[in-house]
């Protein structure tokens, strides 16, 4: 049986976490942790993240009820409820309000792929949901044709959730996309954003099924996709209002085994959009990524582990 309190440290640890990397302003952003089928901690409304004590967890019921804690439950607790009823797999969730991604939930600008092989990896494409009024049921079932996959989803106008096994986890996914969101904003200001070739692209996606990562980009219904120019989310893009405006989309890929095909990534000029061949690519370079990311994630699983 867990440990109910050694749970509230945690999403006590992760409140600090997020408070001091300036995710949650003030008292904003909320932590849960589904301890059963019926029970679910969760941090209190007004309180800084940053200064949680584990007697200020909550205790909830799935439809919402407070059933324990002297501090009156986050308001945005439905959302969490929602979540957990659509993932029986994961038991903890993160939401909070993380500058850059969040200025992307604001222009609903869609967040490029084919870039980073962490991203690639760990989020794979990031849904943005509709804008709904915060705290409500409505706002809640947002997530719902998002939810199954991905780990982590842009609210419109408003911030992040992510979820995971443990609270770290679901943590985990906020920051690789935050900080992933700032780079973006940091190379696109340098003029160029270059992107993968689909061969870069398909390698990192069997090393993520290797690992027993899912991602729907590697399910039957995307398989014969242009797999960076297609965003699996695209067909709610108008309901909700997002568009390119500030990233041009990832040129149209040649096949693998295309005689002609590029080596190394292909460039996209900022100023006209048109595709340019990049130079090559150190192949070297691409493996030794390869191995930090192999690395890093058998260390967080050991770490994990040993908790
Ligand atoms: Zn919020």
């Amino acid at each position: 049986m867990q440990n109910a309190h050694r749970i509230k440290q945690e999403i006590c640890d992760i409140g600090r976490r997020l408070y001091n990397k300036g995710f949650a302003a003030a008292n904003d952003g909320n932590i849960t942790y589904r301890l059963n089928d019926r029970e679910v901690l969760c941090t209190p409304t007004m309180h800084s993240k940053g200064f949680l004590k584990p007697d200020d967890i909550c205790l909830i019921d799935m439809q919402g009820n407070q059933l324990a804690g002297r501090k009156k439950r986050s308001s945005e607790a439905l959302l969490h409820l929602q979540i957990y009823k659509e993932r029986d797999d994961i038991n903890s969730i993160v939401h909070c309000h993380p500058p850059h991604a969040t200025a992307f939930a604001i222009a609903r600008e869609p967040i490029p792929q084919c870039v980073l092989p962490e991203v690639e990896i760990f989020l794979g494409d990031v849904p943005i949901t509709k804008y709904e009024t915060p705290g409500t049921q409505k706002f809640a079932d947002t997530i719902i044709p998002v939810v199954k996959d991905s780990n982590v989803v842009i609210l419109a106008n408003h911030g992040t959730v992510s979820w995971g096994e443990t609270v770290e986890q679901a943590y985990w996914w906020t920051e690789v996309l935050d900080a992933y969101c700032r780079m973006l904003m940091l190379a696109r200001d340098l003029g160029k954003v270059n992107y993968f070739t689909e061969q870069e692209e398909r390698e990192l996606l069997e090393t993520k099924a290797k690992w027993g990562f899912r991602d729907p980009r590697n399910e039957k219904r995307m398989e014969n996709c242009d797999v960076c120019a297609n965003d699996l989310f695209r067909d709610s893009w108008t309901s909700v209002g997002v568009e390119r405006r500030a990233f041009e989309a990832p040129p149209t890929m040649k096949r693998v085994g295309a005689s002609m095909a590029p080596q190394g990534s292909t460039g996209v000029a900022r100023s006209n959009g048109s595709p340019v061949a990049a130079a090559p690519a150190a192949t070297a370079d691409q493996e030794a990524l390869i191995q930090t990311i192999t690395d890093r994630v058998v260390a967080a699983l050991q770490n994990g582990a040993a908790r």
